[in-house]
């Protein structure tokens, strides 16, 4: 396959014209600046864990960016017209029209957030024993995977696991590791291939319009499901335009249709690419899958007709996933991703090649070459970044890939990253500056840095309180 030329910062050599977001501010959140002591004070309070700190305490918050995003004036107003009828709420059909518009799924039911979507459509397709191919994991994921008594299997193509790859669509699903896990279990054990466009877990990366294809042909001859985690699909459907011949011409919106189209369903956190502060949805296009969903929601997140959101959550929803599509957006959403990760690159820190679509990726691994995984490198970076100033990361090694189930051991995965993830449409090129340089001078430090033990461990999802101590 030729490479097509992955454009660096977008719009920045000389003599060329810049590119500039397509809003301006109309309403500002001051930021609580902070000193170095009382960053030595919170991080050693929140046991080196940035989950546990106080947003007060943090400056640039690029922790995540799920329900960080700023709304646009559209959905603040569509707040105003939140119906809150129990039942039958309008916003709920504005909400069921936008996703059948845009993603096209005949079947919608609403979820308070993308996890609650993941159990309904785990406990619907999942019997104990079946195994859920992949492209790679991602934690709330599998966690609800294995909860329905599956086992999760990774079938991403292997560049995804190189940081240094440049491969254009680090997201593929290698259809021979797809094949040899059907040839060994049976098609039967199979309820659906878990599909994630872009991925997060392996720094924001796509998978090409060809790959899903290709994947779709593979499953329909097994009679095996394809279901997407469309949680930030918005942005793989950018690369596709950028990146992917025949694409170029298109409108991000049609090539985002296409994707969708060619799969079974999708669950959706839509505090991502759609700009809410809260809320998610199942959409299926098998009526009797939606039956189920449409049952078990009452039970678990609300009435179907709003699913643990409130009327006027789904009036900005349905407003946000038109905005998600429009190509402006989206070109200075991952140029500013691209703008930050390419200023780290040309200083020679390590990142995850190429710049993914929410967020730069910290090699800690190749920060920190003399700190054991066990030692756990990236939490260490996490707590560095924070207490030079007061820039807040995430863990996204060893912490979160947490242990196995039926070993009880650590599982150790081969990237050990920090994310740093750039909220939508809130930052300016300044805040990236600002983060740009912190990186700098931590990475300046790198050699005379130690790693942590972990002092206290939950059982799920490790790394959202687990808490640490300087060795
Ligand atoms: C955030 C996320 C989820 C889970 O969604 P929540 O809204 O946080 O519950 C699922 N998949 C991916 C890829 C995500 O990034």
């Amino acid at each position: 396959m030729s490479e097509p030329m992955i454009p660096k910062t977008m719009g920045q050599q000389f003599g060329r014209r810049s590119w500039a977001e397509p809003w301006k501010i109309k309403i500002v959140e001051p930021i609580h600046m902070t000193s170095s002591a009382e960053r030595q004070r919170a991080i050693a309070e929140a046991g080196y864990n940035t989950f546990l700190l106080r947003s007060e305490d943090v400056t640039i918050d690029l922790l995540t960016d799920s329900g960080t995003g700023a709304m646009s004036d559209r959905q603040l107003a569509g707040l105003m017209l939140g119906d809150e009828a129990y039942a039958g709420s309008r916003n709920f059909y504005h909400l069921e029209e936008a996703v059948r518009t845009y993603y096209g799924y005949k079947y919608m039911v609403p979820t308070h957030q993308g996890r609650g979507a993941e159990h309904l459509i785990s406990q619907i397709v999942i019997k104990p024993g079946d195994f859920i191919p992949g492209n790679m994991y991602f934690t709330t994921t599998r966690l609800h995977q294995e909860l329905a008594g599956g086992t999760f299997v990774d079938v991403i193509i292997d560049e995804a696991h190189d940081p240094i790859s440049e491969h254009p669509f680090k997201g593929n699903v290698d259809l021979d590791k797809l094949q040899a896990l059907i040839d060994k279990v049976g098609a039967e054990k199979i309820p659906y291939v878990s599909l994630a466009g872009t991925v997060n877990m392996a720094g924001g990366q796509p998978v090409s319009m060809a790959n899903v294809k290709a994947l779709r042909r593979l499953c329909d001859r097994y009679g095996i499901r394809l279901y997407l985690d469309a949680t930030r699909m918005a942005e793989n459907a950018y690369f596709i335009q950028e990146r992917e011949e025949g694409y170029a011409d298109k409108p991000v919106a049609e090539i985002f249709k296409e994707f969708c189209d060619t799969t079974d369903g999708a669950w959706m956190s839509a505090k991502k690419d759609s700009m809410v502060s809260i809320g998610g949805w199942l959409a299926v296009n098998d009526e009797e899958i939606f039956d189920k969903a449409r049952n078990m929601v009452v039970v678990y997140e609300g009435l179907h007709t709003y699913g643990g959101m409130a009327g006027r959550d789904m009036e900005a929803l349905a407003i946000g996933i038109e905005e998600s599509l429009h190509d402006d957006h989206l070109r200075a959403r991952i140029g500013q991703v691209r703008y930050l990760g390419e200023l780290l690159s040309d200083w020679g820190i390590p990142i995850v090649r190429p710049v993914g679509g929410h967020a730069v990726f910290l090699d800690a691994r190749r920060i920190y070459p003399h700190i054991p995984q066990d030692q756990f490198p990236a939490q260490t970076l996490t707590a560095e970044l924070y207490l030079d100033s007061g820039l807040r990361a995430m863990e996204r090694g060893i912490v979160s890939a947490g242990r196995d189930p039926k070993t009880g051991e650590h599982r150790h995965p081969k990237l050990e990253l920090v994310r740093l993830a750039i909220p939508r449409r809130v930052y300016t090129q300044a805040h990236m500056d600002v983060t740009a340089e912190s990186v700098k001078a931590v990475y300046d430090m790198r050699e005379q840095m130690r790693g942590l033990k972990m002092v206290y461990e939950p059982a799920y999802l490790r790394f959202f309180q687990a808490r640490f101590a300087r060795l």
